[in-house]
Formats: structure tokens, C-alpha cells, sequence
């Protein structure tokens, strides 16, 4: 039998330090929320291999999908001879994309490439070059999305130069003191300053950063984003990467707010597993670039589409909408609680938008100062303790919760007592 020690000196000697890891363990085997090692020890997954595994891991509706279509024909490209899976998967996300009107979708493969086509789509819309993105904000690691994604390090060492007619601006964050107006006066001050926005093509948000904090946008600020939008010929791009597909108890998050954006990005959850990502919009404007403009061979793989499919299927027949918002009180209850007592002083702000929540640990409640150290240590203890958990954050100090939505109470709340137990500890 291998151990993870081994594997972590081959790993080191094999794989580029660029791809870091955040835990010396090695994954054998997975089953809805559990993950065992290499040397056979159990943990809960309280990850979800970054927001992908939202009906769990191996969930059999898509396992037997995947298996089904591999028994017919594994690749062919759309681009040469077209499959209908493709289509069915496409119709079912244009009926259930916010807004009114006729609705279109690609699909690719990574989240990033959904983002690099949403880019590519509203500038051959509009004509326009400029793109706005948010302070904190991920958008991937492709060169264009590199420049749209806010955190410098450690994404953006070394490898300049990134694409140009990139902007950024604050994004509300109420526990940091940057309000609504703070964020809406310096989108008037660069529209003033740097770009008129005439030559803006389109406003990118996460309705919930993810890797910036788990910080939910708040609706009203969606909503002046759309008006600004609407107000200058701007488009509204939703990056629902990491929030789609149940985890914030709607399909899609910016539905809380009643905004209908005008391109939306997806991928992580909608394939269970199996790498899928799109662009869903207005038909007009997904039809803007010219036939061969769009595209990529492994895009939206007949694979990819009938996990997709039976993705979409198991949120519905398994309620997982109403389970995430279950999921995310019994997670909030417990740490609100937790953040009254003198023992966890360290917990400073507890957040989220239905199973999409986190904690923000503190050296203090009251200076709110980040306690990174404190959170790596939280992440390494729980692991040694069964858990895995998943920072996240500008300054490194955020908790995030993303077990699958398909996880019992059982092991949701053995999860839970294990951070209670080891940051108790700490
Ligand atoms: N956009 C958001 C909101 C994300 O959270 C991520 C990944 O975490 C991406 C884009 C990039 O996706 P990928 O890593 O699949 O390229």
C-alpha cells in the first residue's frame, strides 16, 4: 500500500510547485460527502472539490449518465457531427435563466473558458473594449481572466503582460466597511476618470465572491449595477461559477435579487464531476460572434452533457434547493451561537446565502483583525481530525462551507463538531 507521505515526495519531484496543494492527502476513493485516503482514512468533505460535487460524489444518477453514454460514443465534437444531448442541455438552461425573452448556450469546459467566451461574446456584441470586474473578485487563471480576477497574489506573479481595457472597482463589503455607495462612487469616478463608459462592454460580478471571501452581493447593489447597465449600453455578466446549481438555495444565485443579467457563466456543480462549463444569455447577443467563432473541440462533451443532464435532474427529484437553505441554517445556527461565547472570540463574522456560507476568523471581535495563521491551522488540525475544510478570503482568514447538498445531517453535523472541537483547541 502506498501512503500519502510518498506520494507527496513524488508529487513534489514530478509536479510543478505552481500547482500547490493544500493538504499531503491523497484521495483513493469518494462517496457522497466522504473521501478516503490512500492509507484508508475517512473524511468528511466539507469541499466539495472546490463547489463541483454539489449532489455529492459519485452520485449514481450520474455515474450510470456517464456510463450510458460512454457505451454509445465518447467523443465525436459538436463541431463536426452535433449530438442532441448538446441541445437538451442547452434548452433546459435557456428555460431557466432569469429574464424574459429567447435565451441561447455554449458550453466549454473550465470555468475560466466560460468567462474568457462571456468576454469574447459582449465584446462582439457591443463593440466595445472595456471590461469592469471587482476588487476581490476570481475569475480563473487564463490570461484574460487573470486580469479580470482582483487578487494580485498568488495568481498574477510573473505573468504579465495581461490583456488591457480591464477595470476594477471595490465590491461592497459591509464587515470591512465598504459600503454600497462606496462601491457605486467608484464606478461614477472611473467612468469619469479612466474609461467612458461608451467604450464599456460589460460589468462582470460574482453574486457571491467565492474565492474573495464568500461575500454575498448585496441585491440592491445588483440592482444599480443592472441599472447603471441599462442606463449606458453596458452588459451585465454574472459569474455563477461557484454559486449555480443549488448551493445558495436558488438554481442560481442572482435570482435572490430579482436582477436578470444579460450573460450568465457557469460550470463546477453543473457536471457532478465531470468537467462542463457555459455561457447562457440573451439569444441576440449570444449570436453576435460569426459561425466558427465559438467553440473548442472537447467543448460541452456528449460525457459532459449527460452529467449535466442528470445533474439537473437530481436537484430537482432530490429537493436539493430546499436542502441547501436547511443546510446553511444548521451551519450558521451553529457558529451565530458559537460567536457569543468568550471561548470563540475568534470568530468575528458569519455569512452566506443559503448553503454557501462561511466564517471569518478574527484576533479580535472588535479591531475585526484577519487571523490567517489561525485559519491554516484550523484547516490542517480538521484534516488530521477527518475533515476536510477550504479557506478562503483576500486576507487568507475566511472558513468556507461547501459540502455536497446531498450530505446527511449525520455527517453534516459530525463535521461541525469536529471545527467546534479543533478550533476550541487552538
Ligand atoms: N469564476 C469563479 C467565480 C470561480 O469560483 C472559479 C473557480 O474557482 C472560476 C471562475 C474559474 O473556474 P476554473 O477553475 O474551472 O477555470
Amino acid at each position: 500500500m502506498t501512503s500519502n507521505s510518498a506520494l507527496q515526495s513524488r508529487r513534489v519531484a514530478a509536479v510543478p510547485r505552481g500547482v500547490s496543494t493544500m493538504l499531503p492527502v491523497f484521495a483513493a476513493k469518494a462517496e457522497n460527502a466522504e473521501i478516503w485516503d490512500v492509507e484508508g482514512r475517512r473524511y468528511i468533505d466539507f469541499a466539495s472539490g472546490i463547489a463541483v460535487v454539489g449532489t455529492g460524489h459519485r452520485h449514481p444518477k450520474v455515474v450510470a449518465a456517464v456510463q450510458k453514454q460512454m457505451d454509445a460514443f465518447s467523443h465525436v465534437c459538436v463541431q463536426v457531427t452535433p449530438y442532441e444531448s448538446y441541445i437538451a442541455l442547452a434548452e433546459k438552461l435557456n428555460e431557466r435563466m432569469p429574464g424574459p425573452g429567447p435565451k441561447k448556450t455554449i458550453f466549454l469546459t473550465t470555468g475560466a473558458e466560460a468567462v474568457e467566451n462571456a468576454v469574447k461574446i459582449a465584446r462582439a456584441a457591443t463593440g466595445r473594449p472595456g471590461i469592469v470586474s471587482f476588487a476581490g473578485a476570481f475569475h480563473g487563471r487564463t490570461m484574460m481572466t487573470m486580469a479580470l480576477t482582483g487578487k494580485v497574489s498568488p495568481y498574477k506573479i510573473g505573468f504579465a503582460p495581461l490583456p488591457g481595457d480591464v477595470y476594477h472597482v471595490p465590491f461592497p463589503d459591509p464587515y470591512h466597511g465598504i459600503t454600497n455607495e462606496q462601491s457605486l462612487a467608484a464606478l461614477k469616478t472611473l467612468f469619469k476618470a479612466d474609461i467612458d463608459p461608451a467604450r464599456v462592454a460589460a460589468i462582470i460580478i460574482e453574486p457571491v465572491q467565492g474565492e474573495g471571501g464568500f461575500n454575498p452581493a448585496p441585491f440592491d447593489f445588483l440592482k444599480s449595477l443592472r441599472k447603471i447597465c441599462d442606463e449606458n449600453g453596458i452588459l451585465l455578466i454574472v459569474d455563477e461559477i461557484q454559486t449555480g446549481f443549488g448551493r445558495t438555495g436558488k438554481l442560481f444565485a442572482v435570482e435572490h435579487s430579482g436582477v436578470a443579467p444579460d450573460l450568465m457563466t457557469v460550470a463546477k456543480s453543473l457536471g457532478g464531476g465531470f468537467p462542463i462549463s457555459g455561457v447562457i444569455g440573451k439569444a441576440e447577443l449570444m449570436d453576435a460572434p460569426i459561425p466558427g467563432g465559438l467553440g473548442g473541440t472537447y467543448a460541452g462533451s456528449p460525457l459532459a452533457c449527460a452529467a449535466g443532464l442528470a445533474v439537473l435532474s437530481v436537484i430537482e427529484e432530490e429537493k436539493l434547493l430546499a436542502r441547501a437553505m436547511a443546510i446553511g441554517e444548521t451551519i450558521t445556527g451553529r457558529f451565530k451561537k458559537l460567536a457569543t461565547t468568550n471561548r470563540f472570540a475568534c470568530i468575528g463574522d458569519v455569512r452566506g446565502l443559503g448553503a454557501m456560507t462561511a466564517v471569518e476568523l478574527v484576533k479580535d471581535r472588535s479591531s475585526r483583525e484577519p487571523a490567517a495563521e489561525l485559519t491554516k491551522a484550523l484547516v490542517s488540525k480538521a484534516a488530521e481530525a477527518g475533515l476536510i475544510l477550504l479557506s478562503c478570503g483576500v486576507y487568507g482568514n475566511v472558513i468556507r462551507f461547501l459540502p455536497p447538498l446531498t450530505i446527511s445531517d449525520a455527517v453534516l453535523n459530525e463535521g461541525l463538531d469536529i471545527i467546534e472541537k479543533t478550533l476550541g483547541d487552538l
